[in-house]
C-alpha cells in the first residue's frame, strides 16, 4: 500500500522544507512530511483538512468540512522518497494527521532514505511497528486532554502512554488553551512519571496574538512546575498556512 498524503493544494503532496517550529527541536532545519488521516478529531485541530472530509459528523470548531479528493493524495514510497531526498535536508519530521496510522509503509519508505534522522509527531495512541520504530531517533508525543473534545478512553491509552513515558526518545508536548489545563497535565505526570524535562506545555493558538497572550500566563505555570514551554515559531513565521 503507497502512503496517503496531505496536499498543500489539489494535487501537490505537502513535502517541505522548513525549521521545526514546535517542541525540542525547534527551530532546526528540516524536511516535513506530512500525512492524511487522524483516529482522533481535536475540536482545535489546525490540520483538519488531514481528517475532517465530508460526511465526517464529528464537531470542529471551524466547522468546515474538507473536499477528501483536494486535500488527499496517493504516493508510492519511490516517489516520496525522491521528493525528500531533492530538499537536501538531513533531518526528516512526519507528521499528520496521525502519521503512525501509516506505519508499514512509512517503514518501507525510510528504508529508502538510509542516512536522514527521522522525528515523527503524534497523538500517542499507537505505536509503531519494529521496522519503523528503530528508524525513529524522537517521537513528538502530543497527548489529548479534555479541552480537544476526544473522549479519554480514545484520546489516552495507558499502555501506549506507559511505553511512551519509558521510551529516552520520547518528548511529550500538551496543548494548553486554559490555565485549569494545567490539572490533567499534572495528574497524567504523577500516573505515567513523563521524565520532567521531556514535556513541554505549548499555547493552544493559530495566530501570533493568542500565543502572545496565552504564553503570558503559560510561562509563570512551566517556572511552577518545571515544565519546558513551547513556542509554534511557525505560525509567527507565516501564519496558519500549509507547507510551512
Ligand atoms: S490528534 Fe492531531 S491531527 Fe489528529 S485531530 Fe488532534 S490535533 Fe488534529
Amino acid at each position: 500500500m503507497p502512503l496517503v498524503l496531505a496536499t498543500q493544494a489539489p494535487g501537490e503532496p505537502e513535502i517541505f522544507a522548513s525549521v521545526q517550529g514546535e517542541g525540542p527541536s525547534a527551530g532546526m532545519p528540516c524536511t516535513f512530511l506530512r500525512l492524511s488521516r487522524c483516529n482522533l478529531a481535536c475540536v482545535w485541530c489546525d490540520t483538519a483538512y488531514t481528517w475532517h472530509f465530508a460526511g465526517d459528523e464529528r464537531p470542529h470548531r471551524d466547522g468546515v468540512e474538507f473536499d477528501r479528493k483536494a486535500n488527499q493524495l496517493t504516493l508510492d514510497e519511490a516517489e516520496i522518497a525522491a521528493r525528500i531526498a531533492a530538499l537536501g535536508q538531513k533531518r526528516l519530521v512526519i507528521t499528520g494527521g496521525e502519521p503512525l496510522l501509516q506505519a508499514p509503509a512509512l517503514a518501507r519508505l525510510l528504508e529508502l532514505l538510509p542516512d536522514v534522522t527521522v522525528e515523527i509527531e503524534t497523538n500517542g495512541t499507537t505505536k509503531a511497528n519494529p521496522p519503523l520504530d528503530i528508524r525513529i531517533d524522537q517521537f513528538n508525543v502530543s497527548p489529548k486532554l479534555a479541552h480537544s473534545g476526544n473522549p479519554a478512553d480514545l484520546a489516552l491509552i495507558p499502555e501506549r502512554l506507559d511505553a511512551y513515558a519509558t521510551d529516552p526518545r520520547a518528548w511529550f508536548k500538551f496543548v494548553i488553551a486554559a490555565p485549569a489545563d494545567l490539572d490533567e497535565v499534572l495528574a497524567l505526570r504523577d500516573r505515567y512519571r513523563f521524565k520532567r524535562d521531556h514535556v513541554f506545555l505549548m499555547p493552544e493558538g493559530t495566530d501570533s496574538a493568542t500565543l502572545r497572550e496565552r504564553e503570558q500566563w503559560l510561562a509563570p505555570l512551566c517556572v511552577e512546575h518545571g515544565f519546558r514551554m513551547s513556542d509554534r515559531l511557525h505560525i509567527h513565521l507565516f501564519g496558519d498556512t500549509r507547507g510551512t
